[in-house]
Protein backbone atom coordinates (compact mmCIF):
# COMPACT_ATOMS: atom_id res chain seq x y z
CA UNK A 1 0.00 0.00 0.00
CA UNK A 2 1.29 3.12 -0.79
CA UNK A 3 1.01 5.50 2.45
CA UNK A 4 -0.08 8.62 0.22
CA UNK A 5 -3.45 6.73 -0.11
CA UNK A 6 -3.43 5.86 3.40
CA UNK A 7 -6.42 8.01 4.96
CA UNK A 8 -5.37 7.66 8.21
CA UNK A 9 -2.75 10.40 9.41
CA UNK A 10 -0.28 10.07 12.53
CA UNK A 11 -0.38 12.63 15.19
CA UNK A 12 2.22 14.06 17.57
CA UNK A 13 -0.33 14.36 20.93
CA UNK A 14 -2.45 11.57 21.88
CA UNK A 15 -5.93 12.86 23.16
CA UNK A 16 -5.24 14.66 26.80
CA UNK A 17 -7.94 12.09 27.84
CA UNK A 18 -6.36 8.87 27.00
CA UNK A 19 -4.15 7.65 29.65
CA UNK A 20 -3.11 4.15 28.74
CA UNK A 21 0.72 3.68 26.84
CA UNK A 22 -1.68 1.54 24.68
CA UNK A 23 -4.66 3.96 22.93
CA UNK A 24 -2.08 6.52 23.14
CA UNK A 25 0.24 5.07 20.56
CA UNK A 26 -2.39 2.76 18.58
CA UNK A 27 -4.40 6.67 17.89
CA UNK A 28 -1.16 8.30 17.15
CA UNK A 29 -0.01 5.97 14.91
CA UNK A 30 -3.80 5.50 13.31
CA UNK A 31 -4.53 2.27 14.25
CA UNK A 32 -7.76 3.37 16.31
CA UNK A 33 -10.06 6.05 16.63
CA UNK A 34 -11.83 6.74 20.33
CA UNK A 35 -15.97 6.89 19.85
CA UNK A 36 -16.21 7.58 23.69
CA UNK A 37 -14.75 6.11 27.38
CA UNK A 38 -13.96 2.42 25.94
CA UNK A 39 -15.47 2.45 22.63
CA UNK A 40 -12.61 2.26 19.60
CA UNK A 41 -13.47 2.46 15.86
CA UNK A 42 -10.27 0.04 14.24
CA UNK A 43 -9.01 2.05 11.16
CA UNK A 44 -7.49 0.15 8.06
CA UNK A 45 -4.43 -0.65 10.05
CA UNK A 46 -5.75 -1.56 12.97
CA UNK A 47 -8.72 -3.68 11.39
CA UNK A 48 -5.45 -5.57 9.88
CA UNK A 49 -3.57 -5.97 13.32
CA UNK A 50 -7.53 -7.52 14.45
CA UNK A 51 -7.70 -9.76 11.64
CA UNK A 52 -3.52 -10.78 11.81
CA UNK A 53 -4.21 -12.10 15.73
CA UNK A 54 -7.99 -13.83 14.43
CA UNK A 55 -6.26 -15.71 11.77
CA UNK A 56 -3.54 -16.99 14.30
CA UNK A 57 -6.35 -18.03 16.74
CA UNK A 58 -8.44 -19.00 14.30
CA UNK A 59 -5.39 -21.93 12.74
CA UNK A 60 -5.64 -23.02 16.43
CA UNK A 61 -8.93 -23.30 17.19
CA UNK A 62 -9.62 -24.71 13.99
CA UNK A 63 -6.87 -27.46 14.81
CA UNK A 64 -8.06 -29.19 17.86
CA UNK A 65 -11.51 -29.39 15.73
CA UNK A 66 -13.29 -26.12 16.16
CA UNK A 67 -15.75 -25.20 13.98
CA UNK A 68 -16.54 -21.20 13.07
CA UNK A 69 -19.79 -19.62 13.34
CA UNK A 70 -21.47 -16.24 14.06
CA UNK A 71 -24.47 -15.61 16.69
CA UNK A 72 -26.46 -12.86 16.70
CA UNK A 73 -25.26 -9.92 19.09
CA UNK A 74 -28.92 -9.06 20.10
CA UNK A 75 -30.17 -11.75 22.60
CA UNK A 76 -33.44 -12.86 23.83
CA UNK A 77 -34.23 -12.22 27.52
CA UNK A 78 -35.89 -15.46 27.94
CA UNK A 79 -32.37 -17.52 27.42
CA UNK A 80 -31.31 -15.49 30.04
CA UNK A 81 -34.07 -16.03 32.46
CA UNK A 82 -33.81 -19.36 32.68
CA UNK A 83 -30.32 -19.63 34.60
CA UNK A 84 -31.33 -16.38 36.44
CA UNK A 85 -28.51 -14.38 34.58
CA UNK A 86 -30.67 -11.82 33.09
CA UNK A 87 -30.95 -10.18 36.41
CA UNK A 88 -28.95 -6.85 36.57
CA UNK A 89 -27.68 -7.90 40.16
CA UNK A 90 -26.54 -11.37 38.85
CA UNK A 91 -24.35 -9.93 35.88
CA UNK A 92 -23.96 -6.53 36.37
CA UNK A 93 -22.44 -5.37 32.56
CA UNK A 94 -25.75 -5.65 30.76
CA UNK A 95 -26.50 -3.57 28.07
CA UNK A 96 -30.03 -3.87 27.40
CA UNK A 97 -33.19 -2.35 25.20
CA UNK A 98 -37.01 -2.67 24.19
CA UNK A 99 -38.39 -3.42 21.43
CA UNK A 100 -40.79 -1.07 19.34
CA UNK A 101 -42.72 -3.82 19.14
CA UNK A 102 -43.10 -4.47 22.91
CA UNK A 103 -40.44 -6.54 24.79
CA UNK A 104 -36.95 -6.35 25.85
CA UNK A 105 -33.49 -7.92 24.53
CA UNK A 106 -29.96 -7.91 25.64
CA UNK A 107 -26.90 -6.78 23.88
CA UNK A 108 -24.60 -10.00 23.59
CA UNK A 109 -21.99 -9.92 26.83
CA UNK A 110 -21.01 -13.40 26.32
CA UNK A 111 -22.92 -16.36 24.85
CA UNK A 112 -23.09 -19.30 27.27
CA UNK A 113 -26.94 -19.17 26.92
CA UNK A 114 -27.58 -18.28 23.79
CA UNK A 115 -25.38 -21.62 22.56
CA UNK A 116 -26.26 -23.65 24.59
CA UNK A 117 -30.06 -23.23 23.47
CA UNK A 118 -29.60 -23.27 19.85
CA UNK A 119 -27.78 -26.09 20.40
CA UNK A 120 -30.73 -28.09 21.62
CA UNK A 121 -31.80 -27.71 17.65
CA UNK A 122 -28.95 -29.66 16.88
CA UNK A 123 -27.83 -32.07 19.65
CA UNK A 124 -30.08 -34.78 20.58
CA UNK A 125 -27.78 -38.05 20.86
CA UNK A 126 -24.25 -39.22 22.28
CA UNK A 127 -23.42 -39.83 18.44
CA UNK A 128 -23.85 -36.17 17.62
CA UNK A 129 -21.05 -35.31 20.55
CA UNK A 130 -18.50 -33.44 20.68
CA UNK A 131 -19.70 -30.30 19.08
CA UNK A 132 -16.92 -27.69 19.42
CA UNK A 133 -18.02 -24.12 18.19
CA UNK A 134 -16.14 -20.93 18.41
CA UNK A 135 -16.66 -17.18 17.08
CA UNK A 136 -15.02 -13.77 16.89
CA UNK A 137 -17.46 -11.24 17.56
CA UNK A 138 -17.98 -7.98 19.30
CA UNK A 139 -18.71 -7.76 23.03
CA UNK A 140 -20.77 -5.74 24.64
CA UNK A 141 -20.10 -5.02 28.55
CA UNK A 142 -21.28 -1.89 30.63
CA UNK A 143 -18.07 -1.95 32.33
CA UNK A 144 -17.93 0.42 35.29
CA UNK A 145 -14.42 1.86 34.27
CA UNK A 146 -12.80 1.68 30.68
CA UNK A 147 -9.50 3.06 31.40
CA UNK A 148 -6.95 0.98 30.13
CA UNK A 149 -7.55 1.53 26.05
CA UNK A 150 -7.81 -1.42 24.35
CA UNK A 151 -7.59 -3.67 27.57
CA UNK A 152 -10.83 -2.83 28.79
CA UNK A 153 -13.56 -1.52 26.61
CA UNK A 154 -17.48 -1.19 26.55
CA UNK A 155 -17.20 -3.10 23.11
CA UNK A 156 -14.46 -5.48 22.44
CA UNK A 157 -13.63 -8.49 20.44
CA UNK A 158 -13.66 -11.73 21.90
CA UNK A 159 -12.92 -15.13 20.82
CA UNK A 160 -15.34 -17.62 22.48
CA UNK A 161 -15.68 -21.42 22.10
CA UNK A 162 -18.10 -23.71 23.53
CA UNK A 163 -17.36 -27.58 23.43
CA UNK A 164 -20.39 -29.92 24.38
CA UNK A 165 -19.05 -33.40 25.32
CA UNK A 166 -20.84 -36.86 26.30
CA UNK A 167 -18.78 -37.45 29.81
CA UNK A 168 -16.07 -35.89 31.90
CA UNK A 169 -13.47 -37.71 30.15
CA UNK A 170 -14.01 -36.60 26.71
CA UNK A 171 -14.49 -33.07 28.51
CA UNK A 172 -11.38 -32.96 30.19
CA UNK A 173 -9.72 -34.23 27.31
CA UNK A 174 -10.73 -31.15 25.24
CA UNK A 175 -10.11 -28.40 27.87
CA UNK A 176 -6.35 -29.94 28.17
CA UNK A 177 -6.27 -29.74 24.14
CA UNK A 178 -7.46 -26.51 24.55
CA UNK A 179 -5.11 -24.94 27.14
CA UNK A 180 -2.35 -26.09 24.71
CA UNK A 181 -4.29 -24.56 21.77
CA UNK A 182 -4.33 -21.47 23.93
CA UNK A 183 -0.38 -21.70 24.81
CA UNK A 184 0.39 -22.23 20.90
CA UNK A 185 -1.44 -18.75 20.44
CA UNK A 186 0.42 -17.18 22.89
CA UNK A 187 3.57 -17.86 22.03
CA UNK A 188 2.70 -17.04 18.38
CA UNK A 189 1.20 -13.59 19.30
CA UNK A 190 4.55 -12.39 21.01
CA UNK A 191 3.57 -12.65 24.14
CA UNK A 192 4.52 -16.67 25.29
CA UNK A 193 7.20 -15.79 27.48
CA UNK A 194 5.33 -13.43 29.83
CA UNK A 195 1.59 -14.81 29.83
CA UNK A 196 0.73 -18.00 32.89
CA UNK A 197 -1.63 -20.31 33.40
CA UNK A 198 -3.15 -19.64 36.48
CA UNK A 199 -5.21 -20.76 38.72
CA UNK A 200 -8.00 -19.14 39.29
CA UNK A 201 -11.77 -18.96 41.00
CA UNK A 202 -13.73 -22.14 40.71
CA UNK A 203 -16.46 -22.35 38.33
CA UNK A 204 -19.77 -24.34 39.28
CA UNK A 205 -18.34 -27.29 38.62
CA UNK A 206 -14.52 -27.51 39.30
CA UNK A 207 -12.60 -26.61 42.44
CA UNK A 208 -10.19 -24.01 40.26
CA UNK A 209 -10.80 -22.61 36.53
CA UNK A 210 -7.77 -21.39 34.51
CA UNK A 211 -7.38 -17.80 33.54
CA UNK A 212 -4.18 -17.23 30.77
CA UNK A 213 -2.39 -13.83 32.20
CA UNK A 214 0.13 -11.69 31.10
CA UNK A 215 2.61 -9.79 32.90
CA UNK A 216 2.13 -6.11 31.96
CA UNK A 217 1.93 -3.00 34.29
CA UNK A 218 -1.26 -1.86 32.93
CA UNK A 219 -3.37 -4.70 33.81
CA UNK A 220 -5.73 -4.98 36.86
CA UNK A 221 -4.70 -8.28 38.39
CA UNK A 222 -1.86 -9.55 40.37
CA UNK A 223 -0.74 -13.08 40.29
CA UNK A 224 1.62 -15.20 42.43
CA UNK A 225 4.17 -17.15 40.15
CA UNK A 226 6.96 -19.38 40.31
CA UNK A 227 8.75 -19.81 37.13
CA UNK A 228 10.88 -22.78 37.67
CA UNK A 229 7.74 -24.87 38.66
CA UNK A 230 5.33 -23.58 36.11
CA UNK A 231 2.70 -22.48 38.90
CA UNK A 232 0.89 -19.51 39.09
CA UNK A 233 -1.68 -18.68 41.20
CA UNK A 234 -4.33 -15.70 40.96
CA UNK A 235 -4.69 -13.70 43.95
CA UNK A 236 -8.93 -14.80 44.64
CA UNK A 237 -7.26 -18.20 45.24
CA UNK A 238 -4.25 -17.24 46.75
CA UNK A 239 -4.26 -19.09 50.29
CA UNK A 240 -3.15 -21.42 52.67
CA UNK A 241 -4.86 -24.04 51.33
CA UNK A 242 -4.23 -23.46 47.39
CA UNK A 243 -0.42 -23.52 48.25
CA UNK A 244 -0.31 -27.05 49.94
CA UNK A 245 -2.48 -28.33 47.40
CA UNK A 246 -0.24 -27.20 44.74
CA UNK A 247 2.87 -27.76 46.69
CA UNK A 248 4.62 -24.37 47.27
CA UNK A 249 5.40 -22.25 49.46
CA UNK A 250 4.81 -18.31 49.93
CA UNK A 251 8.68 -17.63 49.81
CA UNK A 252 8.72 -19.22 46.53
CA UNK A 253 6.21 -17.16 44.88
CA UNK A 254 6.73 -13.81 43.25
CA UNK A 255 3.64 -11.42 42.75
CA UNK A 256 3.31 -9.94 39.55
CA UNK A 257 0.77 -7.20 37.84
CA UNK A 258 -0.45 -8.84 34.88
CA UNK A 259 -3.64 -8.87 32.11
CA UNK A 260 -6.31 -11.87 31.85
CA UNK A 261 -5.99 -12.14 28.18
CA UNK A 262 -7.92 -15.91 28.66
CA UNK A 263 -10.32 -17.30 30.93
CA UNK A 264 -11.06 -21.20 30.31
CA UNK A 265 -14.22 -22.48 32.74
CA UNK A 266 -15.80 -25.91 33.30
CA UNK A 267 -19.49 -25.67 33.45
CA UNK A 268 -19.73 -29.44 34.15
CA UNK A 269 -23.46 -30.71 33.40
CA UNK A 270 -24.98 -27.91 35.33
CA UNK A 271 -25.68 -25.11 32.27
CA UNK A 272 -26.70 -27.97 29.80
CA UNK A 273 -29.27 -29.57 33.37
CA UNK A 274 -30.34 -25.95 34.21
CA UNK A 275 -31.31 -25.27 30.30
CA UNK A 276 -32.67 -28.94 29.11
CA UNK A 277 -29.94 -29.12 26.89
CA UNK A 278 -29.97 -32.96 27.15
CA UNK A 279 -28.77 -36.07 24.93
CA UNK A 280 -30.30 -39.94 24.78
CA UNK A 281 -26.74 -42.27 25.89
CA UNK A 282 -25.92 -45.14 24.64
CA UNK A 283 -27.75 -46.67 27.13
CA UNK A 284 -31.04 -44.82 26.45
CA UNK A 285 -31.25 -42.40 29.17
CA UNK A 286 -31.22 -38.57 28.99
CA UNK A 287 -28.37 -36.82 30.45
CA UNK A 288 -27.05 -33.41 30.25
CA UNK A 289 -24.40 -32.36 28.10
CA UNK A 290 -20.95 -31.11 29.70
CA UNK A 291 -20.41 -27.76 28.61
CA UNK A 292 -16.88 -25.69 28.45
CA UNK A 293 -16.90 -21.81 27.45
CA UNK A 294 -13.41 -20.98 26.30
CA UNK A 295 -12.41 -17.12 25.83
CA UNK A 296 -9.91 -14.86 24.22
CA UNK A 297 -9.81 -11.22 24.57
CA UNK A 298 -8.53 -10.07 20.75
CA UNK A 299 -8.63 -6.44 20.98
CA UNK A 300 -7.30 -6.75 24.66
CA UNK A 301 -4.67 -8.66 23.90
CA UNK A 302 -3.32 -6.23 20.78
CA UNK A 303 -3.06 -3.90 23.84
CA UNK A 304 -1.21 -5.85 25.86
CA UNK A 305 1.26 -6.71 22.84
CA UNK A 306 1.50 -2.23 22.19
CA UNK A 307 2.09 -2.38 26.01
CA UNK A 308 4.73 -4.94 26.24
CA UNK A 309 6.43 -4.40 23.32
CA UNK A 310 6.38 -0.77 22.37
CA UNK A 311 9.68 1.48 23.37
CA UNK A 312 9.75 5.44 23.61
CA UNK A 313 9.72 5.87 19.82
CA UNK A 314 6.66 3.74 19.45
CA UNK A 315 4.99 0.34 18.58
CA UNK A 316 6.81 -2.88 17.81
CA UNK A 317 4.77 -5.37 16.29
CA UNK A 318 5.84 -9.15 16.39
CA UNK A 319 6.07 -10.17 12.61
CA UNK A 320 2.90 -12.79 12.20
CA UNK A 321 0.86 -9.26 13.89
CA UNK A 322 2.11 -6.44 11.72
CA UNK A 323 -0.29 -4.58 9.22
CA UNK A 324 2.61 -4.62 7.07
CA UNK A 325 6.18 -6.59 7.02
CA UNK A 326 8.03 -4.00 5.65
CA UNK A 327 7.87 -0.19 5.52
CA UNK A 328 9.96 0.95 3.20
CA UNK A 329 10.81 4.68 3.18
CA UNK A 330 12.52 6.75 0.26
CA UNK A 331 13.70 10.45 0.55
CA UNK A 332 15.37 13.24 -1.56
CA UNK A 333 14.61 14.62 -5.11
CA UNK A 334 16.31 11.56 -6.95
CA UNK A 335 14.35 11.04 -9.38
CA UNK A 336 16.03 7.68 -10.41
CA UNK A 337 16.28 6.64 -6.03
CA UNK A 338 12.34 7.27 -6.24
CA UNK A 339 12.13 5.07 -9.20
CA UNK A 340 14.32 2.11 -7.53
CA UNK A 341 11.85 2.07 -4.26
CA UNK A 342 9.14 2.17 -6.84
CA UNK A 343 9.95 -0.54 -8.40
CA UNK A 344 11.75 -2.51 -5.17
CA UNK A 345 7.92 -1.80 -3.89
CA UNK A 346 5.92 -3.50 -6.74
CA UNK A 347 8.81 -6.40 -6.72
CA UNK A 348 8.21 -7.36 -3.29
CA UNK A 349 4.41 -6.81 -3.51
CA UNK A 350 4.72 -9.37 -6.54
CA UNK A 351 6.43 -11.57 -4.06
CA UNK A 352 3.73 -11.88 -1.55
CA UNK A 353 5.20 -9.55 1.00
CA UNK A 354 3.13 -6.46 2.50
CA UNK A 355 4.72 -3.39 2.35
CA UNK A 356 3.90 -0.18 3.13
CA UNK A 357 5.26 2.53 1.26
CA UNK A 358 6.12 5.70 2.34
CA UNK A 359 5.57 7.66 -0.96
CA UNK A 360 4.80 11.10 0.61
CA UNK A 361 6.62 14.56 -0.37
CA UNK A 362 8.17 14.58 3.20
CA UNK A 363 11.92 15.17 5.16
CA UNK A 364 13.09 11.87 6.30
CA UNK A 365 13.03 13.31 9.78
CA UNK A 366 8.79 13.04 9.87
CA UNK A 367 8.93 9.46 7.60
CA UNK A 368 11.55 8.12 10.08
CA UNK A 369 9.17 9.30 13.35
CA UNK A 370 6.50 7.72 11.31
CA UNK A 371 7.93 4.34 10.65
CA UNK A 372 9.33 4.13 14.50
CA UNK A 373 5.41 5.01 15.62
CA UNK A 374 3.68 3.04 13.30
CA UNK A 375 5.89 -0.11 14.41
CA UNK A 376 6.63 -2.03 11.13
CA UNK A 377 9.53 -5.42 12.02
CA UNK A 378 11.38 -3.95 8.86
CA UNK A 379 12.09 -0.40 7.56
CA UNK A 380 13.94 -0.22 4.64
CA UNK A 381 15.57 2.82 3.42
CA UNK A 382 16.02 3.21 -0.17
CA UNK A 383 18.11 6.82 -0.76
CA UNK A 384 21.87 8.07 -2.49
CA UNK A 385 23.42 7.88 1.01
CA UNK A 386 21.77 3.96 1.34
CA UNK A 387 22.89 3.05 -2.24
CA UNK A 388 26.50 4.86 -1.91
CA UNK A 389 26.88 2.50 1.29
CA UNK A 390 26.15 -0.42 -0.94
CA UNK A 391 22.25 -0.86 -1.56
CA UNK A 392 19.35 -0.43 0.85
CA UNK A 393 19.51 0.07 4.55
CA UNK A 394 17.24 -2.49 6.33
CA UNK A 395 16.71 -2.23 10.00
CA UNK A 396 14.85 -4.26 12.45
CA UNK A 397 12.10 -2.53 14.71
CA UNK A 398 12.63 -4.26 17.78
CA UNK A 399 16.50 -4.75 18.09
CA UNK A 400 17.71 -0.99 16.06
CA UNK A 401 19.78 -4.17 14.01
CA UNK A 402 20.82 -2.05 10.66
CA UNK A 403 21.99 -4.34 7.42
CA UNK A 404 22.63 -3.17 4.17
CA UNK A 405 21.55 -5.07 1.02
CA UNK A 406 22.15 -5.54 -2.64
CA UNK A 407 18.54 -4.61 -4.19
CA UNK A 408 19.11 -7.35 -6.62
CA UNK A 409 19.22 -10.02 -3.45
CA UNK A 410 16.26 -8.11 -1.40
CA UNK A 411 12.93 -10.62 -1.93
CA UNK A 412 15.53 -13.35 -1.31
CA UNK A 413 16.44 -11.47 1.68
CA UNK A 414 12.78 -11.97 3.13
CA UNK A 415 11.85 -15.15 1.28
CA UNK A 416 14.93 -17.35 2.41
CA UNK A 417 15.08 -15.96 5.80
P1 LIG B 1 -12.08 -9.33 33.49
O1 LIG B 1 -11.86 -10.01 34.81
O2 LIG B 1 -10.84 -8.70 32.94
O3 LIG B 1 -13.25 -8.40 33.50
P2 LIG B 1 -13.74 -11.46 32.59
O4 LIG B 1 -13.46 -12.51 33.59
O5 LIG B 1 -14.95 -10.64 32.72
O6 LIG B 1 -12.44 -10.48 32.46
P3 LIG B 1 -14.45 -13.27 30.43
O7 LIG B 1 -15.88 -13.04 30.58
O8 LIG B 1 -13.87 -14.57 30.80
O9 LIG B 1 -13.62 -12.08 31.13
O10 LIG B 1 -14.03 -12.92 28.92
C1 LIG B 1 -13.02 -13.62 28.20
C2 LIG B 1 -11.86 -12.70 27.85
O11 LIG B 1 -12.32 -11.48 27.23
C3 LIG B 1 -11.07 -12.21 29.05
O12 LIG B 1 -10.11 -13.16 29.42
C4 LIG B 1 -10.44 -10.94 28.54
O13 LIG B 1 -9.24 -11.24 27.84
C5 LIG B 1 -11.46 -10.41 27.56
N1 LIG B 1 -12.25 -9.31 28.15
C6 LIG B 1 -13.15 -9.37 29.14
N2 LIG B 1 -13.70 -8.17 29.41
C7 LIG B 1 -13.12 -7.31 28.52
C8 LIG B 1 -13.28 -5.91 28.27
N3 LIG B 1 -14.14 -5.18 28.96
N4 LIG B 1 -12.53 -5.36 27.27
C9 LIG B 1 -11.66 -6.10 26.56
N5 LIG B 1 -11.48 -7.42 26.75
C10 LIG B 1 -12.19 -8.02 27.72
MG1 LIG C 1 -15.26 -8.74 33.44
Amino acid sequence: MKQSKLFTKTRKEAPSDETSKNAQLLIRAGYIHKEMAGVYDLLPLGSKVVENIKEIVRQEMNAIGGQEFIMSSLQSKDVWTATKRWDDDVVDVWFKSTLNAGGEVGFGWSHEEPITEMMKSHLSSYKDLPAYVYQFQNKFRNELRAKAGMMRGREFIMKDMYSFSLDAEHHEDFYQKTIQAYQRCYDRLGIGNDTFITFAGGGAFTEFSHEFQTICDTGEDEIYINREKGIAINDEVYNDDTLKKLGVTAGELEKVTTAEVGNIFNFGTQKCADMNLLVTSEEGKQIPVYLGSYGIGITRVMGVIVENLADDKGIVWPEEIAPFTIHLLTFGNNENIFREAESLYHDLENAGIEVLFDDRDLGPGQKLNDADLMGMPYRIVVSEKSAEKGGVEITKRATGDVEFVDPARLIAYFTEG
